[in-house]
This record gives structure tokens, sequence and C-alpha cells, in this order.
């Protein structure tokens, strides 16, 4: 029985740093449940002082706590406590439910397991990739010596907070650095508990802290802080940018940046089983009620089969139901809040003057008791430069366009803003790798959608959509700088 009463679950206290949790004198911003609009708590925003605290505690744990000198397998030791404390932890998963988009069942059978291998994975990481030797001369060696930059700041959106805090914590940690994490304001609770159980597993004092506030006082403290060395930012393509400027003018800092994406699903007339191609698709931009970065928006498929898919994922789209995330039964997202709402709801009255049919929901639910939720929504006769196809919409919005031929599926699928992910969809190989090829995206998947915790690949998007890499070593060694050595006998 995972169902609970969101009125019992024990908040932690706002900002976690030094190992406690500590208060702040900003101003007050409340935090609403997304089930029902409900405001449940507030927190006192941290200003730019208290984050100068925050990390002036992470570089002098660093100095002080060995975390950074210490053997990696210990570091690798202390992440696998973490990561078996987050799987045990109830009141992680409630915290996480109660106050984000995710169902508890979505928690407890995706979220936390997820989080939980990120971290394993980068404890498996830390002590896989040394540096290099290069023995010049016979009287001089050169080294490449991988060290970590010190205090990493990280960044996170509201729409998967643990899993978004485990890809940034997981790699800089492993890597000997210190965090200090801003998650969104939006979802503020989960990962002060996370930072708990990180003290509790063993991560010295300090070497993990949590900030929260808005982007523009909290966010931007953080990233202009001269004691932060490299920003990893998870969020929105027009703050990518912002941040970016601002990481390059105070102190030319590194930058990893996942944005945002408006990723195509390209189904040709071989694709296969139409009822299993039509939940392929469903789930590809319905989960988390569409609220992915991931979500593959954009249906472009080959005329031959457009009809009975549409109809099929239509079918599908009208047994989507409602239900409060604290509730075991429920599977379906509501909206972050009523900003979110208005957003998808004037996008689609875009999309619809410039001629767009809505084919099925195009609504919000009724009866859902102040929360969001969204209904499933199809649109087709969209045109290429319709606002529904060119707008990253973050709701559960499928456009539908149709083609005859590769080339023609090939146009639709491009995108001039985003390059985050695409599917293919065809049982043709030489198909399907001449798309691969041919879209300009950072993952592309054939014949599936989605990652499912497959941590040793790394994603990260094309033009709009990113810098650099998640996940996979390669999240691991971008936590590392490079240091050169000559020595001379
Ligand atoms: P957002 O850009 O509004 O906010 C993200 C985070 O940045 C929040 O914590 C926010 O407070 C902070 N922020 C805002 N302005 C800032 C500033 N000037 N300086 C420092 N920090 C600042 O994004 P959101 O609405 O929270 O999340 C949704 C977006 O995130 C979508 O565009 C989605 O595609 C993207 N996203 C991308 C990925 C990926 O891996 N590519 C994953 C999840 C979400």
């Amino acid at each position: 029985m995972l169902s609970f009463d969101p009125e019992k679950v024990s908040l932690p206290v706002g900002h976690y740093i030094d190992g406690q949790h500590a208060q702040t004198q900003g101003a007050p911003f409340a935090v609403k449940r997304p089930s029902d609009g409900k405001v449940f708590a507030t927190i006192n925003e941290a200003q730019p002082d208290d984050v100068d605290r925050a990390v002036n505690s992470a570089h002098q744990a660093l100095k002080t706590s060995g975390w950074s000198s210490c053997s990696p397998r210990e570091r690798g030791r202390v992440l696998r406590r973490w990561a078996d404390l987050i799987e045990q932890d109830s009141l992680l998963a409630q915290l996480e439910s109660l106050g984000s988009t995710r169902p508890i069942s979505d928690v407890v059978q995706h979220e936390i397991p997820f989080t939980a291998e990120a971290i394993r994975f980068y404890a498996e990481c830390a002590d896989k990739y040394s540096g290099d030797l290069f023995p010049t001369r016979e009287s001089s060696l050169g080294m490449l010596i991988p060290e970590p930059y010190g205090v990493i700041g990280a960044i996170t959106p509201w729409n998967f907070p643990l899993s978004m805090a485990s890809w940034k914590c997981g790699p800089a940690l492993a890597a000997g650095n210190a965090v200090v994490l801003k998650p969104s304001e939006l979802t503020p609770f989960s990962t002060v508990r996370m930072a708990e159980l990180a003290v509790q597993a063993g991560l010295p004092a300090g070497v993990l802290n949590i900030v929260q506030g808005s982007g523009a006082v909290t966010g931007s403290a953080l990233v202009k802080h001269p004691l932060v060395r490299k920003v990893s930012f998870t969020g929105s393509t027009l703050t990518g940018a912002r941040i970016m400027s601002d990481a390059a003018q105070f102190g030319m800092k590194p930058v990893t940046l996942e944005l945002g994406g408006k990723s195509p699903q390209l189904v040709f007339d071989d694709a296969g089983n139409i009822d299993q191609l039509a939940q392929r698709i469903l789930r590809g931009f319905t989960a988390n009620g569409g609220q992915a970065c991931v979500a593959g928006t954009r249906l472009i498929v080959q005329r031959g089969i457009a009809d009975p898919l549409v109809e099929r994922l239509a079918a599908l789209c009208r047994e989507v139901q409602p239900g409060v995330t604290w509730n075991d039964q429920s599977r379906y997202a509501p909206l972050i809040d009523e900003r979110q709402g208005n957003k998808v709801c004037s996008v689609i009255e875009a999309a619809k003057a410039q001629g767009a049919e809505v084919l099925v929901g195009g609504e919000r639910f009724a009866n859902t008791d102040g929360g969001w939720f969204w209904q499933p929504t199809l649109l087709s006769g969209v045109a290429q430069d319709n606002a529904a196809v060119q707008q990253e919409i973050f709701g559960p919005v499928l456009t539908v366009q149709t083609f005859d031929d590769e080339e023609q599926g090939l146009a639709l699928a491009a995108h001039e803003i985003y390059g985050l992910c695409a599917g293919v969809h065809t049982m043709s190989l030489p198909r399907a790798l001449r798309a691969m090829r041919a879209i300009e995206a950072g993952t592309v998947w054939i014949n599936r959608y989605g990652r499912s915790g497959d941590f040793i690949i790394p994603t990260g998007g094309f033009i709009g959509s990113g810098i650099g890499k998640d996940l996979g070593r390669q999240a691991f060694q971008a936590c590392q700088r490079q240091k050169s050595v000559l020595i001379d006998f």
C-alpha cells in the first residue's frame, strides 16, 4: 500500500548547509502541491549572503574533510551507501510525490530506483578513470592528472527533482568535488532529504549543500560566486543562455547545459504493430504529463499508416484518467501549476488560430480539485511554422503531420531551435540508420522511445538543446579538469 496522507508528511526545513538544516532571512515563497494547488509550506529564499555561506562551507569542507584527496574507492563506498539509503527511505518517496508531479507508484517504481542506480553508476566510476603517462624522452616524463574542480554549482528543474539531482551530484561527488545544489523553487523538499541521507551515508558535512530560492536571486548568485568553478544546469534553453553568459562573465566557468526539446517521432509505413506503436508514442508524449525534456511531441507519420495509428492513439488518449499523486492507483501526472496550465492553453489557442484541429483533448480535466491535469491532446492540420510545432509546450500535446517519402519526413523532423532527441520507427535498418544520421539530435531512439535507466549512455542535446552530456562516464570525466605535468629527471 503506497498511498499516503499528504497532511501527515513531515517536511524538512528549507536549506541544508554544512550538514545542518538552515534558515535564512530572505522573503518567504510559497510551495504548492501540484495535485490540488494547495500551499503546503513556505521557505525563506536564500539571498546572495546565504549562497556565499553555502559555497564557503563547501569550499572549506573540501579542504578539511579529505573528500577530494581520499581514495576514490572510499568515495565510491560512501556513494553506494547513499544509494541504499535512498532506496530504503519512504519519506523521500513521499516528499517527491507530494511536492512534484509524480504519482507515488511512479516514484517508487522509477524515480527512486533510477536515482539510486545513477549514484551507484558513479560510485563505480570513481576509481575507473585515471590519467595518462607520456614517456616523452629518456630523461623526462609527461603526465595528465585528472583533478576535481572544487565547488560545482548545480541547478535543476522541477520535472524530475530527485533523478536530476542524482545526475548532477553523482558524477561531481564521485570525482571528488563538492556541490552546492539549487533545486527548482517549485519542488524544493525531496533534495533536502536526499542531502540528509548523504550525510547519514558518510558524506562529510558541507560537501553537499542545498540552497532554495528563485533563479533570479539564489540561482544567479550561485552561478556568479567566485569560488564556484563549474556550473551544471538542467532547465530551459532561455535560462541556459543566461547562465552561460553569467558563467563566462563571472570567472569563465565551464558549463554543462541540458536544455529544452521538441522531439520528433518519425514513423514509417513499415513500423510494425499499430497498437504497440500507439502505446509507445502515447508514453513518449504523456509521461510526467508531457513535462519531460525528452517528450516526443511531434508525430511525423507516413501516409499509409497515419489513419489507423492516429485512431488508435486517440482511443488510448481517451482512456487516460487523472488522480492525485499520493494515491497509489494514480498513473497520470498533473501539470506543475496554474502558470504551466495557462501556457499549455495559450499555445493550443495559438495553434488553433493558425489552423490546427483538436482531434482529442485540448482541455483541462474537469473536477480535479485545484490540480491542473491536462487531457492528452492530439493536434492535426499543423504546418511546420505552427506554434505547437515550434514551441516546447511542456504539456501532453502531440502534433500530427503526415509525409509521403523519406526526404519529406526528414525535412519535417528537423527543428530550427531544438535537437534533443528523436524516435525513428521502421523495420528497415538501412532507413533507420539513414534517418539517425540525418536528424540533428543528441539522442536517437530506434523502435523505442525513452531511456529506462541506461546510465552508461550519456544524454545531451545538440543546438539549442544543450552543451555537454549528463550520464555515462562522460559526465564523470566532465567533473574533472586535466592537469598536465612535465618532469625532467
Ligand atoms: P527553468 O529554466 O525555468 O528553471 C530551471 C532552474 O533554473 C530552476 O531551478 C530555476 O530556479 C533556475 N534559474 C532560473 N533562472 C536562473 C538564472 N538566471 N540563474 C540561475 N538559475 C536560474 O526550467 P524549468 O521550468 O524548471 O524546467 C523545464 C525546462 O527544463 C524545460 O525546458 C525542459 O525541457 C528542461 N529540461 C531539460 C532536461 C534535459 O536533460 N535536457 C531535463 C529536464 C528538464
